[in-house]
């Protein structure tokens, strides 16, 4: 398997620490406000990422955190938590607020089809373990404290700017204006930020150094170590984690441990929405619930999502999306075939599904190229139907599909179960009709049909059923 490094800005062959099993963490959401579509873009490619590891035989043991406190509204530590700016936007306490976001994005993971993580560790469940992490890290003499918290000195890890290839000293140049200037180094980030003198937070610890509140970077590093250990296999994150956070999380995890943190760093590039960049200004961040109110399913937006590769830019407009919803709803039109045909035959037609099969697991190791994986699919789909109903048989479809749900959970088993036998009747009705050439009546059962929720297609081997 191959996948992009941001480390090493290559493409690697992709060896794991231990043959057994694959350690993986995923930087999770801050549970503040409902999910947009681009916080889901990302965590689709890393199920996909997820999916075409299993289908390699691996097993996987993926963290995925979430932020329910410390994560400030400018990355520089600076401005509110935005837990505690949800609270006052809805009128309830920051617990509140995180409990219902948590809530949401565990439904909008269902809805989506995402596999659940291994671990799924809430940052206020894990302070202890931030502390003592902020603890080792002042022993090693790589902190230090000042009016509104305890401070990573960036100073202290050389190797600071290499990740996300930094220039320090124009940082230090255009800080100015907003430079705390108690921060030794502009790129210093707080790693335990002291409650407000004035201000009772609804979530607050004691420490070592003053009540307070973890800073957003530390909870990550925190709970990768406990439970995946010191060095991971892979960590994921949207290329904005690049230059501060992740940036962040290596330099404490590194410093605290002495190892390398993570060996693949994998980012998923931006969303955009009708070509521009999301923001709350232009209203242009779409829910879930708003492609719904359209018309279409979490499972229509995981289609256009796959449509494009996880290191481009992908361009969300409702055209985009109609041609994603088209698409699965042809591939489901071919799921409903292996219900019209014979359970298995020695013909060829499995032949093709199956290679199809093979080349789309073949696309998803080299870096996670779903879109040549579709195209795959698309191809020996297009053939299938082509074919006439005597030579294809059910069980060859449903290996092929059975992979295409494994690789791409688009659960296109699922979705399409036989049709009742009133329906079978009707349809049985409707050939004699035809065969009678009875056009009215013919007419008359397919809306009783459409009625049922299925569309005909007449073929010259026959008619063949689909959902609506
Ligand atoms: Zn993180």
């Amino acid at each position: 398997m191959q996948l992009h490094n941001t480390a090493s800005a290559k493409t690697e062959q992709f060896i794991p620490i231990s043959d057994d099993v694959v350690t993986l963490y995923t930087c999770g959401p801050t549970v503040y406000s409902e999910p947009l579509i681009g916080n889901w873009v990302t965590y689709l490619r890393w199920d996909l990422l997820v999916r075409t590891l299993r289908a390699n035989n691996y097993a996987v043991n993926r963290v995925m955190n979430i932020t329910d406190v410390g994560h400030l509204t400018s990355d520089a530590d600076e401005g509110e938590d935005k837990m505690e700016k949800g609270a006052r936007r809805e009128g309830v306490t920051a617990w509140e607020v995180a409990e219902r976001y948590t809530n949401r994005f565990l439904e909008g993971m269902t809805a989506l089809n995402l596999l659940p993580p291994e671990t799924l560790s809430k940052a206020t469940e894990h302070i202890q373990e931030q502390i003592a992490l902020i603890q080792q890290l002042e022993v090693g003499g790589h902190t230090y404290v000042i009016d509104d918290g305890v401070y990573f000195d960036t100073a202290t890890f050389p190797s600071y700017a290499n990740f996300a290839h930094l220039d320090l000293e124009a940082m230090k140049a255009g800080a100015r204006v907003e430079f705390n200037s108690q921060k030794h180094n502009p790129s210093d980030f707080a790693l335990w930020k002291f409650s407000p003198k004035d201000q009772k937070r609804d979530m607050e610890w004691e420490s070592p150094w003053g009540k307070g509140f973890p800073g957003w970077h530390i909870e990550c590093s925190a709970m990768a170590i406990k439970y995946l250990g010191e060095t991971l296999d892979i960590h994921t994150g949207g290329i904005d984690h690049i230059p501060v956070h992740h940036t962040n999380e290596i330099a404490q995890s590194e410093a605290a441990t002495g190892k390398r943190f993570a060996n693949y760093w994998l980012h998923a590039n931006f969303l955009l929405v009708n070509g521009t960049k999301i923001s709350k200004s232009l209203e242009n961040g779409f829910t879930l619930a708003d492609l719904g109110e359209k018309g279409f399913t979490p499972l229509d937006f995981r289609m256009f999502v796959l449509q494009s590769h996880y290191r481009t830019e992908s361009n969300f407009t409702w055209e985009n999306l109609e041609a994603a919803a088209n698409r699965l709803h042809h591939w489901k039109a071919v799921a409903c075939l292996r219900h019209q045909v014979a359970p298995s035959s020695n013909s060829d037609g499995g032949s093709q599904l199956l290679a199809a099969s093979h080349a789309a697991l073949e696309a998803l190791c080299d870096d996670l190229n779903s879109p040549l994986a579709l195209a795959h699919f698309d191809k020996a789909f297009d053939e299938l139907e082509r074919k006439d109903k005597s030579t294809i048989d059910a069980s060859s479809i449903e290996s092929a599909l059975a992979t295409a749900d494994d690789l791409l959970g688009l659960k296109l088993l699922d979705t399409t179960p036989d049709i009742s036998d009133e329906l079978k009747q009707v349809l049985i009705e409707r050939e004699r009709a035809r065969e009678l050439r009875d056009w009215e009546r013919s007419d008359a059962l397919r809306v009783q049909l459409a009625e049922g929720g299925i569309g005909l297609d007449d073929t010259p081997s026959g008619a063949r059923w689909y959902y609506l």
